[in-house]
């Protein structure tokens, strides 16, 4: 979730560009840089770090170029360091590209192109961009009257993965060319001057006026003139879309709420969550390993956490269990601190915290320390002190959550512990390698699976306008559709201030149904095709005592006895959560929206939980 900025105009375009990273800053970097068109050709400053120390930079106010490109890393691949930091030049040094995203097939273009004479002076998946274009410039291409954008369309045609870029042509020094695929990347028009950025706050203070670029649209811009393309590279037309966002709603990207943006960040969350760790053939973590004899000794995992981050541990405790064969207990943190847990140096706890501040959370891990386990926590803010405790931390790629009701923190945080579960097993051999591959396959599939679990939002609508008088609802599901309808229901308290109740569907007759009466709302959740018909005969009880219901599922489900069943895409049962939980995290949104609610600021409530 890192940041690009670019100028091409009639100003000195190094403040332009650093004042733009600086306003990016909030998504969170590693390191970051810029590449201006000077006299003598393509400069390029970068360092690792914040994005200040560019100006401590040797001959940084010397740069007079007109022209350039800028970029704030968050490592994917290759350690943050000055040589990985963006931009990256080709060998000749004739094009500088800044790029977010991930290139997922860079090992297979490194080696076409060494095997073509090039070489390499990064760990980035990034540096084959700008070989790989020079590659078709000086190939082939004498035919077209456009050879930088052509280049870069055929550069682009083989890569594989997400990606934003921008790229800068020493032979075409009145030119940029811009692209996206599966990236955020806007445009912003001047007047003799044209901004790019990965978001519109970034450069809301030079225009009002944008472009939104759709996956696989170029961009081939001067300082006068933006000419856009298909991925056929024939010219087409788009429109300027005027922008009268204040500071505040800039913020929110248009979005009436920060909740409402964050539900719909999810696929990228997902996406740079998963980053490259799925790409080679085994999962590999950056600055993170543990052995497979230290793994042969764990007898018990731990998952602790707080809220909706331990919803995460109880929505893949089954996957840790099924792949690595090792018992699994999930625990709140505030209870773990205080139970004179048995732990061991034969368990792994892992603690969970989006904030990395979760007081409760923090406290267990120093506990558990003290006990001899080894530590493993699992944060979405970099450096954070839960980071710091830990014997090891990893980190989803959510991007900065500011809604107090997590959502894109919760479906990374399932991410990642499904990959660590894979990983773990993996390493153990637990499970047959045509299960894990297909997983892992599965993983890649989600992002643009979540996306169509955003489409359907007219019925979650309908719906959520038919109950939300209500007072009391209750959520039903069995097996990982039961933490689902944990997560579920807690959403639906946060924000609604609605009282709701999650039971294990089979539970239901063991109290819960003294309380169904006429009028009262029941949501079940059935992704598993071995549970469905008992899930299904527990609604019929609840709908002949009065209630009424609404269905999540992706089985072929359509009876009219349900007053709303959402269909969401198929997926493994293990990874179904991550698909699951998006129409109910809507449900709740717009619940709360009827009743004229602060969506973003529930009362009593703090993002993050510092104290006790
Ligand atoms: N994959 C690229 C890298 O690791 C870009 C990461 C980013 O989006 O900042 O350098």
């Amino acid at each position: 979730m890192c940041g690009i900025v670019g100028y091409i105009g009639k100003q000195k375009a190094s403040p332009i560009l650093i004042n733009g990273l600086l306003r990016l800053e909030y998504r969170g970097y590693d390191s970051a840089g810029i590449a201006t068109i000077e006299q003598n050709g393509i400069t390029i400053m970068k360092d690792k770090g914040r994005v200040a120390n560019l100006y401590e930079l040797d001959g940084i106010n010397n740069l007079t170029g007109t022209v350039g490109i800028a970029h704030t890393r968050w490592a994917t691949h290759g350690k943050p360091s000055k040589e990985n930091s963006h931009p990256h030049m080709d060998n000749s040094n004739s094009f500088a590209v800044v790029h977010n995203g991930i290139i997922e097939n860079y090992h297979e273009l490194r080696s076409f192109l060494e095997s073509k004479g090039y070489s390499f002076y990064s760990d980035t998946d990034t540096e084959t961009i700008p070989n790989l274009i020079h590659y078709y410039y000086e190939k082939d291409l004498e035919a077209s009257d456009n050879k930088f954008l052509a280049a870069v369309k055929k550069a682009c045609d083989d890569l594989k993965g997400s990606f934003a870029i921008e790229v800068l042509c020493k032979d075409d020094p009145e030119h940029m060319v811009v692209v996206r695929q599966d990236s955020p990347l806007v445009i912003g028009k001047g007047m003799g001057e044209n901004y790019i950025s990965s978001d519109i706050p970034a450069i809301l203070s030079f225009t009002k006026d944008f472009y939104l670029l759709n996956d696989r649209e170029f961009a081939y811009l001067s300082k006068d003139k933006i000419q856009f393309y298909n991925n056929d590279l024939k010219l087409i037309v788009k429109e300027v879309k005027s922008i009268e966002w204040n500071a505040a709603s800039a913020e929110k990207d248009g979005y009436d709420d920060f909740m409402l943006k964050e539900i719909y960040e999810q696929p990228v969350a997902i996406r740079e969550t998963i980053g490259a760790k799925l790409n080679e053939k085994k999962i590999v973590f950056d600055d993170f390993s543990l052995s497979k004899e230290y793994l042969k000794t764990i007898q018990k995992i731990y998952i602790i956490a707080c809220g909706t981050a331990m919803h995460a541990g109880l929505g893949t405790r089954n996957t840790f269990e099924q792949l690595c064969n090792i018992p699994v207990e999930v625990e709140v943190a505030s209870e773990f601190r205080y139970k004179n847990p048995l732990v061991s140096e034969k368990t792994l706890c892992i603690f969970i915290s989006q904030s990395g501040e979760t007081a409760d959370t923090i406290a267990a891990l120093k506990l558990a320390k003290s006990k001899g386990a080894r530590t493993i926590a699992i944060s979405n803010v970099i450096g954070s002190s839960i980071t710091r405790e830990a014997d090891y931390c990893i980190y989803t790629h959510a991007g900065p959550e500011i809604a107090v009701a997590s959502t894109k923190a919760y479906t990374s945080q399932l991410t990642l512990l499904n990959i660590l579960a894979i990983y773990f097993a993996e390493l153990l051999e637990t499970s047959e390698e045509n299960i894990l591959t297909e997983l892992k396959q599965e993983l890649l599939n989600l992002p643009k699976k979540v996306e169509l679990a955003l489409k359907d939002v007219a019925s979650i609508k309908s719906f959520a306008d038919m109950v939300y008088k209500e007072s009391d609802m209750f959520f039903l599901g069995r097996g990982i559709d039961y933490a689902v309808a944990l997560e579920a229901s807690l959403k639906l308290k946060e924000i609604s201030y609605i009282h709701s109740d999650a039971y294990a569907a089979g539970e239901l007759k063991h109290g819960p149904i003294a309380l169904i009466e006429n009028g009262v709302t029941v949501i079940s959740i059935m992704t598993n095709p071995d549970l469905v018909e008992k899930t299904i005969s527990n609604v019929q009880e609840v709908i002949t005592r009065g209630a009424k219901t609404l269905i999540v599922t992706n089985q072929p489900i359509e009876d009219k006895r349900f007053d709303q069943v959402i269909h969401i895409p198929e997926t493994s049962t293990l990874l179904s959560p991550i698909l699951s939980i998006i129409p109910l995290q809507l449900f709740s949104y717009y619940i709360s929206k009827e009743k004229g609610l602060d969506v973003d600021k529930p009362r009593n409530l703090a993002k993050s939980v510092t104290v006790e």
